[in-house]
């Protein structure tokens, strides 16, 4: 389906596929054992220029449009989640800096993210905040110039390894956002181990005790932290985790289209009984669906459209929910190697549960798609 991309798309796709197939899928499964991402992994797709790409080219990213940063985290998605989820963090922190970051900010800390010379992470979540995040109870407090900054962020995708998080904590005037460096003194990191998917992303705990910033790297007014700052990263985010899923789709029909037409059972092979097919089938709508849903929202966002928002959620929700099915039902058309190690949808099937968790869990879109609805409602009632 590439049908509907400019030229330019469509050969970024080529070399996204290529780039995929040679060099992130067949080590992803040994990095989803190890939890680890290998630090040269993490160079190579900074020296490709890929962590730039949607950075915009004054500050040295690829200044690319929002269909072909979904082009790329779609198929880094299709060859290795935790690979797309650094992609996602990564552009989330330089988004919310491009959005809401002074000309000072953007030009000191933007080019770097764009080379990949630092790698940013989003330290949001904490053991008593998730969905909501206004609830985080870091404390922020303001200490002449400085701010004096005590937390513990807990899932912190590559906080193990990242160099840049933008934390949101809460001061005197709300929830605010800034930016704080590895080496600040009184800033840990420690990997959480075990998890059930997304495995080599290096996700951590962070604890913050009297870490003293520079005033300069708050992000915003103080008390827009969440509204303003995380809002912008989160919809970025969104967006490029509904992509993520299409490439669960995509990589759960390959395995299972391949595997129904290599194996045996009662004398035929089990693509021709119609009950495995049916699931095929399924995946295959399911995987066009959220494809079309994720193009649809690239477009929009292309072009400004005030409908991006509610089409990013739309897909996000969609592709997630369809990627866990369509998870599920590659692990049961595998049967019992399904189960095993050895093929890869074991792996995808714990990466599936973990997109129907973040950027917005599927409970959080099923009440604000609704939230759409009615507001188009209301739209067609004044025209
Ligand atoms: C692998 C992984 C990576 C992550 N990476 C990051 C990261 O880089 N940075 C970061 O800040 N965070 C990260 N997170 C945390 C993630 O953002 C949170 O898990 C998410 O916001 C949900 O919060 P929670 O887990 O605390 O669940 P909770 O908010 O406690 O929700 C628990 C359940 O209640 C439901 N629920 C909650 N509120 C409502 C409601 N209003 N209506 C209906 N149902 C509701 C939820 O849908 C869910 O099913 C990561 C999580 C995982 C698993």
């Amino acid at each position: 389906m590439t049908g509907a991309l400019t030229a330019e798309q469509a050969q970024a796709l080529k070399e996204f596929r290529a780039f995929a197939d040679d060099r992130v899928a067949p080590h992803a499964d040994t990095w989803h054992h190890e939890q680890r991402t290998p630090p040269e992994v993490i160079r190579l797709l900074a020296d490709e220029g890929l962590l730039g790409l949607p950075v915009a080219r004054e500050y040295g990213g690829g200044g690319c449009d929002a269909v072909t940063l979904g082009l790329l985290a779609g198929e880094l998605g299709r060859a290795c989640s935790s690979l797309r989820s650094l992609l996602t963090v990564h552009t989330m922190v330089a988004h919310a800096i491009a959005r809401w970051g002074s000309r000072s900010q953007k030009e000191h800390w933007l080019p770097r993210l764009a080379a990949g010379r630092i790698v940013g992470a989003l330290a949001v979540s904490e053991p008593g905040a998730g969905s909501d995040a206004s609830g985080v109870t870091t404390r922020l407090e303001r200490d002449g110039d400085d701010w004096i900054v005590d937390g513990h962020k807990k899932w912190t995708t590559y906080g193990e390894s990242a160099d840049l998080f933008l934390v949101v904590g809460r001061s005197a005037e709300g929830p605010t956002a800034l930016l704080v460096e590895r080496d600040t003194p009184g800033l840990r990191t420690e990997l959480i181990e075990g998890m059930i998917g997304i495995r080599a992303s290096m996700t951590a705990n962070v604890y913050l005790e009297g870490c003293r910033v520079p005033g300069g790297n708050v992000l915003a007014r103080p008390g827009l932290g969440v509204s303003h700052v995380v809002g912008a990263a989160l919809d970025l985010g969104r967006y490029t985790v509904g992509w993520g899923s299409v490439g669960i789709l995509d990589a759960c029909l390959a395995a299972s289209t391949d595997y129904a037409s290599g194996r045996e059972q009662f004398g035929s092979l089990i693509k021709d009984h119609q009950l495995v097919r049916r699931m095929i089938s399924n995946m295959y709508t399911d995987a066009r669906a959220a494809r079309l849903l994720c193009l649809e929202a690239g477009r929009l966002r292309d072009e400004r459209d005030p409908g991006a928002l509610a089409a990013t959620s739309t897909a996000k929700y969609f592709a997630a929910t369809a990627a866990g099915r369509a998870a599920l039902d590659a692990v049961q058309i595998h049967g019992a190697n399904g189960c095993g190690p050895d093929y890869p949808v074991q792996r995808y099937l714990g990466d599936s549960r973990v997109m129907e968790v973040i950027e917005g869990s599927a409970q959080l879109h099923q009440v604000g798609l609704a939230e759409y609805a009615f507001q188009e409602r209301a739209l067609r009632s004044v025209r």
